[in-house]
């Protein structure tokens, strides 16, 4: 994940630990997105942070799920120093929603929303392809990475950006910013249908922008955002999404509309 800029360190959780969550539910939500649901026991030791929190998922391999056993910065260490057949997939995934009680069972569940993603050869990825064909009782890894939206005091309005990867994120950042700061979020997605219903906020606008067919990535959004009428005042952006998206954003919004490059976060998510 390529990161920069001094509004983009991380909100970490102040603990955590390698938690082992169960599928409990499954549902094809759009086009181009399924949304997982998990739950279990373990999941009482996440803490929700809200906004774009995000996790490192860990997805099994054929001997079953290991996971690392350190969990302060020795963790990679200790992930890449197992051997090939036994070290999980592990990708990022952003927590969709949390909620304390389930509605597939009792206790803690929390969605993902995966996005259908092919490869240069037409196959889906690894995560996607779990996600496509996940079936109850199946086991993750889950290690919480907290957060990067992090506006400064002295902003007086916010602007979101981002591909569907970024839909959860900025989904959840919208959910949970309820101070009435104006927000103009703009969102590319594959097809019209893949838009989701956000929860209303006073002040905040989303603008879906559809890619066309075949169009390349990030393209219709830097291209709304080239047109958009934006508030006066300095602002705060966050972007994320295809790291052609991401540094696209940032360098527009510095270049062209005078952002300070330490009031704009900006992530890769994937290339
Ligand atoms: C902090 C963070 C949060 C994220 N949250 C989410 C989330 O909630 N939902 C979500 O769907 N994704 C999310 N992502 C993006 C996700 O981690 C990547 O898309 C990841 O590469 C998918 O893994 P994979 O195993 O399916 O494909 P990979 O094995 O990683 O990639 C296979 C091929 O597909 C390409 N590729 C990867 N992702 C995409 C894509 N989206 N579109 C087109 N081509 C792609 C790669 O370049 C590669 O060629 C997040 C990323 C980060 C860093």
């Amino acid at each position: 994940m390529a990161r920069a800029g001094k509004t983009g360190k991380y909100r970490k959780p102040e603990e955590r630990e390698f938690l082992v969550a169960q599928v409990v539910g499954r549902k094809r939500i759009s086009p181009n997105f399924v949304r997982v649901t998990v739950g279990g026991p373990a999941l009482s030791g996440f803490r929700p942070m809200g906004y774009d929190q995000w996790f490192r998922l860990f997805l099994p391999t054929e001997r079953g799920l290991r996971l690392p056993k350190r969990t302060n910065g020795l963790w990679v260490a200790e992930y890449f120093l197992m051997s090939k057949d036994s070290r999980p997939i592990g990708r990022n995934y952003t927590v969709r929603a949390h909620r304390e009680q389930g509605t597939y069972g009792e206790g803690p569940e929390i969605d993902v929303d995966f996005v259908l993603h092919e490869d240069a050869k037409g196959e889906l990825g690894p995560a996607a392809a779990w996600a496509r064909d996940a079936a109850a009782g199946d086991e993750i890894g889950i290690f919480d990475e907290g957060i990067t939206f992090l506006p400064p005091r002295d902003a007086g309005w916010r602007l979101l950006v981002g591909d569907e990867t970024a839909l959860p994120a900025i989904a959840g950042i919208i959910g949970s910013a309820d101070d009435g700061v104006r927000t103009e979020a703009y969102i590319e997605i594959p097809h019209v249908d893949d838009a989701q219903p956000v929860e209303p906020r006073d002040g905040t606008t989303v603008h879906w922008v559809t890619r066309g067919e075949g169009a390349p990535y990030g393209e219709a959004a830097l291209t709304a955002l080239r047109t958009a009428s934006l508030p006066d005042g300095p602002g705060y952006a966050w972007a994320a999404g295809g790291q052609r998206l991401a540094s696209g954003v940032r360098r527009y919004l510095v270049g062209e509309r005078g952002f300070d490059k330490d009031a704009v976060t900006f992530t890769g998510y994937w290339r």
